[in-house]
C-alpha cells in the first residue's frame, strides 16, 4: 500500500480567489453596462520586450541548425546569462560573487517552494504577515509548519505583523527562529526596507543563527536609489542569507519563465551534530538531481534583459506598471480608501 504524504491533507483550501470570482460576477448581473478592471490576482499585460523575442527567435534558429544545436544545458544555468547577472545586478552594486554562486531556475516560485528540501523538517519558520503564500503552504507540506491553529495560523511558525500600524514594517521578533522569509519590496503590501531596516534584520540573523531567504521579486521595481536592491548590500549577509530573484516582473517573463538564486560560498548551516555545512553544496546537489536546466531560448531571452536595448524596454514598462499604480493609488484616495 502506498501511503501519501498526509502533511498535504493539512493545508486549507484558497477561498479567496473563488470568493472574489464570486463577488465580480454578482456585480456584473446587477450593474450589466458597467466595465470591470480585474485587479485581483496579479499578472503582467505587457508583452515581452522587443530585445528578449529578438534574442529567442535567434536561439530558436540555433537549435534549429545541426552545428549550433544544444541539448541538455548547465543545471546551474548558462554561464554568458549567470556572467550577465552577476555584472549588472550585482557588481554594479559593489557585491562580488562567484558564478558558482548563482542557480538559474525557471523561476522564483520554484526556488522558494523547493529550498526546504535542503533544510531539516523541525527548524521553526518565521514570516512576515501578511505574505506570498508559497512559503507557508511548501513547510506545511513538508510537515514543517506544524498544526493549523483556530486562529487559522500554525503552530511552529512565527507570524511577524505588517500592518497600518506599524506602516507595514516588521519588527523584529522577541525569540529566535531559524529560518526567515523576507521579501523585498513586499508582496503584497508594496512596502521597502531602508538600509537601516533591513541592516537590523541582517543583524538578527547573525546573532540567531537564523538563515533568511530573501525574495526580492520585485527588485526592479525600486524607485529611490536609497532602497538596498539586494540583501547582499548588507554586510555579513553573506553568511545568513539565499536571495531569490525573478525576471517575471521585471520583463514580463511570468509565461517564459526564468529567475535565479544566489546562495553565497560562505553561508553554512549546522548538523545537529554540529557541524557547518555550505548550503551552496547542497542546493547545487538538488539542483542537478531534481532540476535538467532553464532552456537555452529562455536564457538568451532573458540575458538580452541586459544588454542597452533591454534596459531601457525594461524601464520602459516598468515605468508603465508604476503609472498603473499611481492609478489605483489615486482612484482609492479619491474614494476615501487608505491605501
Ligand atoms: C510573482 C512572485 C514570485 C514568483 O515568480 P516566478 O519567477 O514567476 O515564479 C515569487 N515571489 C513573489 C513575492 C512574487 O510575487
Amino acid at each position: 500500500m502506498a501511503l501519501v504524504n498526509e502533511h498535504y491533507l493539512k493545508l486549507p483550501g484558497s477561498y479567496l480567489f473563488s470568493d472574489i470570482a464570486k463577488k465580480v460576477n454578482t456585480f456584473k448581473i446587477t450593474h450589466p453596462k458597467q466595465d470591470i478592471i480585474r485587479m485581483g490576482i496579479g499578472d503582467v499585460t505587457r508583452p515581452l520586450p522587443k530585445a528578449c523575442i529578438e534574442a529567442m527567435h535567434k536561439a530558436v534558429e540555433e537549435l534549429a541548425n545541426k552545428n549550433t544545436f544544444r541539448g541538455y544545458g548547465p543545471e546551474q544555468g548558462y554561464d554568458f546569462l549567470i556572467e550577465a547577472i552577476i555584472k549588472n545586478d550585482y557588481a554594479s552594486r559593489g557585491i562580488h560573487l562567484s558564478p558558482t554562486e548563482v542557480f538559474v531556475s525557471d523561476g522564483a516560485k520554484s526556488d522558494t517552494g523547493n529550498i526546504g528540501d535542503i533544510l531539516r523538517h523541525d527548524n521553526s519558520v518565521g514570516v512576515t504577515d501578511p505574505i506570498y503564500p508559497v512559503y507557508i503552504d511548501s513547510n506545511v507540506m513538508s510537515g514543517r509548519a506544524g498544526t493549523l491553529e483556530e486562529n487559522g495560523k500554525w503552530s511552529n511558525v512565527v507570524y511577524i505583523p505588517c500592518t497600518s500600524e506599524n506602516d507595514f514594517i516588521p519588527q523584529i521578533p522577541d525569540k529566535r527562529i531559524d529560518v526567515l522569509y523576507l521579501c523585498y519590496p513586499n508582496n503584497p503590501t508594496g512596502t521597502t526596507l531602508s538600509k537601516e531596516e533591513l541592516k537590523k534584520w541582517v543583524n538578527y540573523a547573525l546573532a540567531n543563527d537564523t538563515l533568511i531567504l530573501f525574495d526580492a521579486a520585485y527588485e526592479a521595481y525600486i524607485q529611490n536609489p536609497d532602497i538596498p536592491h539586494s540583501i547582499y548590500e548588507i554586510k555579513g549577509a553573506k553568511k545568513c542569507a539565499i536571495e531569490f530573484r525573478s525576471f517575471s516582473k521585471t520583463a514580463g517573463f511570468t509565461g517564459v519563465r526564468c529567475g535565479y538564486t544566489v546562495v553565497p560560498k560562505e553561508l553554512t548551516a549546522a548538523t545537529l551534530a554540529g557541524d557547518r555545512i555550505p548550503l551552496n553544496r547542497l542546493w547545487n546537489r538538488r539542483q542537478c538531481t531534481k532540476f535538467n536546466g532553464t532552456s537555452y531560448i529562455t536564457q538568451r531571452g532573458a540575458e538580452a534583459i541586459y544588454s542597452p536595448e533591454g534596459k531601457a524596454q525594461v524601464k520602459e514598462t516598468i515605468d508603465y506598471y508604476m503609472e498603473n499604480a499611481k492609478i489605483m493609488r489615486e482612484g482609492h484616495e479619491a474614494k476615501g480608501m487608505k491605501v
